[in-house]
């Protein structure tokens, strides 16, 4: 009954391991804590952590993204990168070998409640340019000071978050790198050491990795995309996991002078033929990708026309051989979903996370399929 959907995404399992090997090519000498938050990228957080079991940890943003790994048998170190919690919570995270990471005042707070014994491993997180989480630098000795003398607390990590990776050439990422640099010096001069310290993300892993430190955090390199402005993933040796198809479901000859969908914001300046596609932004296809955004059809690539609907979008195939029935890949190897996003003035991560629920999931490279 439902050998034809009209509208999926195929997640090829065997990419995860390729983008893998590739993080550590780049970075050989640190660990990979694999960021499967939101979903996995919108990838299935399960089908990700399983078939990236030969990373070293995992980092995950809710309680509830913990429960689902270990009811399904994940037993890897976890990190909870940006959760509040209570006491019970803390407690729960040490039995459990949990790593909440530390960032405010009032978490440190919780800490402090911690019995002797609980032995929680943490991570703090130190703001050198972000602006977003982290305690500031000035700040940071005192804390690790008083996380030290918390009798709860059994080891502590520092991480931090760069804000300019993707473009590796920013002057800011070298500020960033050297301030964090000059922090963990002077924690050490004052005798406070770090189980692990972690900087880097995908674009830190591309551009930055003199900063690899002990663990890297890569998240949608591991998906098979770019995080580097300008450079494809295929120059990166990365695969795409997520690919987003759909099929034609009608074709249309019109002549020069109609205009196309809503609000006619495309009009036809030659006759030509349009393919109508089902996919539309109730699927996660973004609804300001504009006229000329790249459709792939029957492996030709043609241009979107007109607006983009709820449930399908038009292209322009002129007298390319498309029919009913012909498979669109709206992105996904042969249609770099970077592109996608720069066209609809956005990125990839907001696309793969974007796919919705009406979506069915086909998974390939199982078994040679
Ligand atoms: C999401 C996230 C990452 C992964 O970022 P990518 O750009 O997907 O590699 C790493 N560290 C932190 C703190 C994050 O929030």
């Amino acid at each position: 009954m439902n050998d034809f959907p009209r509208c999926w995404v195929e997640i090829d399992i065997r990419a995860f391991e390729q983008n893998l090997n590739r993080v550590r090519e780049l970075t050989p000498s640190a660990n990979v804590m694999a960021v499967i938050k939101a979903d996995a990228y919108g990838h299935g957080m399960m089908l990700a952590a399983k078939q990236l079991e030969t990373a070293d940890e995992f980092a995950v943003t809710s309680i509830e993204d913990v429960e689902k790994l270990h009811a399904c048998g994940v037993d890897k170190p976890l990190t909870l990168l940006s959760s509040t919690f209570d006491k019970a919570a803390l407690e729960y995270f040490s039995q459990q070998s949990i790593r909440p990471v530390i960032y405010d005042y009032e978490q440190l707070a919780v800490v402090s409640e911690l019995s002797a014994g609980a032995e929680l491993d943490l991570w703090v997180k130190v703001d050198t340019g972000m602006g977003r989480l982290g305690f500031d630098a000035d700040e940071l000795l005192m804390v690790c000071k008083r996380l030290q003398s918390s009798e709860g607390v059994g080891s502590i990590s520092l991480m931090t978050h760069l804000a300019n990776a993707d473009v590796p050439t920013d002057a800011r990422n070298e500020r960033q790198i050297s301030a964090f640099r000059s922090l963990i010096f002077s924690a050490n001069e004052n005798g406070i050491f770090f189980k692990q310290v972690s900087m880097l993300n995908s674009a830190g892993v591309v551009g930055l990795h003199h900063a690899a430190f002990d663990i890297v955090r890569p998240g949608v390199m591991l998906y098979g995309i770019s995080p580097t402005v300008g450079v494809s993933a295929q120059k990166l040796g990365l695969k795409p996991v997520m690919s987003l198809k759909s099929k034609v479901i009608s074709v249309r000859r019109m002549a020069a002078g109609s205009s196309i969908g809503y609000g006619g914001t495309y009009t036809l300046d030659a006759d030509s033929r349009i393919a109508y596609i089902a996919c539309g932004y109730g699927d996660g296809y973004p609804r300001h990708a504009p006229n000329g955004t790249t459709v792939s059809v029957n492996g030709f690539l043609v241009p979107l026309v007109g607006r983009v609907s709820m449930d399908m979008i038009a292209v322009d195939i002129g007298e390319l051989p498309v029919q009913v029935g012909d498979i669109a890949v709206l992105w996904g190897e042969e249609n770099p979903i970077e592109e996608i996003a720069l066209s609809a003035g956005t990125i990839a991560y907001e696309l793969t996370c974007g796919v919705t629920r009406r979506v069915k999931r086909r998974i390939v490279g199982e078994n040679g399929t």
